[in-house]
């Protein structure tokens, strides 16, 4: 997978993602991130890249020319015209299956708005897609890029050292993740549940389940209407939700 980063605060999102598994992601080879300049491609004398909006109101809006010079230059090193997503809080939010889907792409190109956003004729020519990270407003797209970034890398092959942790997360299935434990087995009192010192897989699997059933009622029940539960767990669900 390779990341290009549309942006006009590169090192944010290079210091931001050089760290941790994404750090060790990236020297291990298994991802590229990329950061491109917008400022470089203004054709600007002072190297503006930001005009007072037509029309009037408050802040700056990003100029087109320096967003699609940035876009364009790089479709010309690539060879290609790869999908553009527009961090904004207008889009559709972010998710872990949107993530699932994007984690099959080659390339991808995070598309980062500051100030008021970009002149709306750049978007339309070159977005693809429109994403948000939440219904509220942020100053810039770099920390929705790097959330986004950070979610799809885990999904690529050989990210985490062991993929399977990835498919029993929180949102597979629609379901949270089972509460974990580790060392020691008794911390100021609080015995670590019984059945995980079982060493007994069938009934560990099975509690987990359980487990994430009844946290994902707890907490996020709208997730539930999709959660892929078999009629046993169906059954376990509507006791659940019988409980006083
Ligand atoms: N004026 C814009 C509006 O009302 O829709 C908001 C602009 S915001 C202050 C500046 C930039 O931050 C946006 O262009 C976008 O790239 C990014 N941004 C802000 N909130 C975001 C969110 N919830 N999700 C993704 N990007 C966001």
């Amino acid at each position: 997978m390779n990341y290009h980063i549309l942006t006009l605060f590169p090192e944010m999102v290079l210091d931001g993602l050089n760290t941790s598994i994404i750090g060790r992601a990236v020297s291990g080879g298994k991802i590229s991130i990329e950061a491109v300049n917008i400022r470089d491609y203004t054709k600007e004398k002072h190297g503006h890249v930001d005009d007072a909006p037509y029309g009037g109101g408050a802040g700056m809006v990003m100029q087109a020319e320096p967003v699609c010079g940035a876009y364009e230059a790089l479709c010309e090193k690539l060879g290609k015209r790869p999908r553009v997503l527009y961090m904004t809080p207008q889009g559709q939010v972010f998710n872990q299956k949107i993530a699932e889907e994007l984690a099959k792409e080659e390339d991808l190109v995070f598309l980062c708005g500051h100030y008021e956003g970009i002149d709306e004729r750049a978007l339309e020519m070159i977005v693809t897609d429109y994403l948000s990270v939440g219904d509220y407003v942020l100053t810039g797209g770099e920390l929705p890029a790097m959330v986004m970034i950070d979610c799809i890398s885990r999904l690529v092959p050989g990210v985490l050292n062991n993929d399977a942790s990835a498919e029993e997360e929180s949102f597979h299935d629609n379901l949270l993740e089972y509460p974990q434990y580790t060392r020691p087995e008794i911390f100021r009192g609080k015995r670590v549940p019984e059945v995980l010192l079982s060493g007994h897989h069938k009934k560990i699997r099975e509690w987990r389940r359980e487990q994430s059933i009844r946290r994902t009622l707890e907490r996020r029940p709208d997730l539930l209407e999709n959660a892929n539960l078999d009629s046993k767990e169906r059954e376990f669900l509507k006791k659940l939700q019988e409980e006083p």
